[in-house]
C-alpha cells in the first residue's frame, strides 16, 4: 500500500497549532482532488488521521487542522501520507477503534429499497441484509466490514496498491532563509 506522501518542513514548523507547512508528493492522476487548493484532506501517521485543509503557499502547502480537529501531529514527525477528503472519511471509520458499529439486517422502507455499500457499493438489500452501520448513516456490507474494519485497513482504496513513488523535484523545496542574529547586531553596532 502507498500513498502519496507530505513532507513536513520541520523548520519554519508554522503555527503548529493551527497548520503545518511541507511539500506533497503528487497523487495519481485517479486521485482526483486528492491535492487541490482549498480542499479538503486528511493527513495519516500511523493509524492516526488529521483532518483539515490544502493551502497552496508560493513555494510550499499548508496543511490547515479543522477546527475540530484535536490532535496534532508530533513536532518531529517530518514525513505523513495523506488521503483525499472522500475516502479520508471512510478511512478514519475503518481504522479509528472508537468508532462504534452496529450490526443490521435491511429491512425495506418506503423509501429505501437498497442501499449501496460505502465501500464497494454492492447493493445491501433483502436478498443481502447483513450488514453493520455506523455514524453519519455510513453502512458496510459484511464482507467489506471484515476486510477493512475488523483488519483496520485500507484495502478500499481505489489504485493505492499500483501507486508509484514520485518524489517532489529538489528544485520546488524552498530556501530556508536562517537569520544570523550574532551579525545583526553587531552590523548595527557599527551603524548606530
Ligand atoms: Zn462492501
Amino acid at each position: 500500500m502507498a500513498l502519496p506522501k507530505f513532507f513536513i518542513t520541520p523548520f519554519p514548523h508554522s503555527d503548529g497549532a493551527k497548520s503545518v507547512l511541507g511539500l506533497p508528493e503528487p497523487p495519481l492522476p485517479v486521485q482526483d482532488g486528492w491535492l487541490q487548493d482549498g480542499r479538503g484532506v486528511y493527513l495519516k501517521s500511523g493509524s492516526q488521521l488529521y483532518r483539515g485543509r490544502w493551502q497552496r503557499r508560493p513555494c510550499d502547502w499548508a496543511f490547515v487542522y479543522a477546527p475540530w480537529c484535536r490532535a496534532r501531529i508530533p513536532a518531529d514527525e517530518t514525513e505523513v501520507e495523506y488521503i483525499g477528503e472522500a475516502w479520508g472519511q471512510r478511512a478514519t471509520l475503518a481504522l479509528d477503534p472508537t468508532v462504534e458499529w452496529t450490526p443490521r439486517k435491511f429491512r425495506v422502507s418506503r423509501r429505501l429499497n437498497r442501499r449501496p455499500c460505502g465501500f464497494c457499493q454492492t447493493s445491501i438489500s433483502p436478498q443481502n441484509p447483513d450488514h453493520h452501520w455506523t455514524l453519519p448513516n455510513f453502512v458496510a456490507c459484511d464482507a467489506c466490514y471484515e476486510a477493512y474494519v475488523e483488519q483496520r485497513s485500507l484495502g478500499f482504496l481505489p489504485g493505492v496498491a499500483e501507486a508509484t513513488k514520485t518524489p517532489p523535484q529538489p528544485s520546488t523545496v524552498p530556501e530556508i532563509t536562517i537569520l544570523n542574529f550574532d551579525s545583526l547586531r553587531s552590523h548595527s553596532r557599527i551603524h548606530a
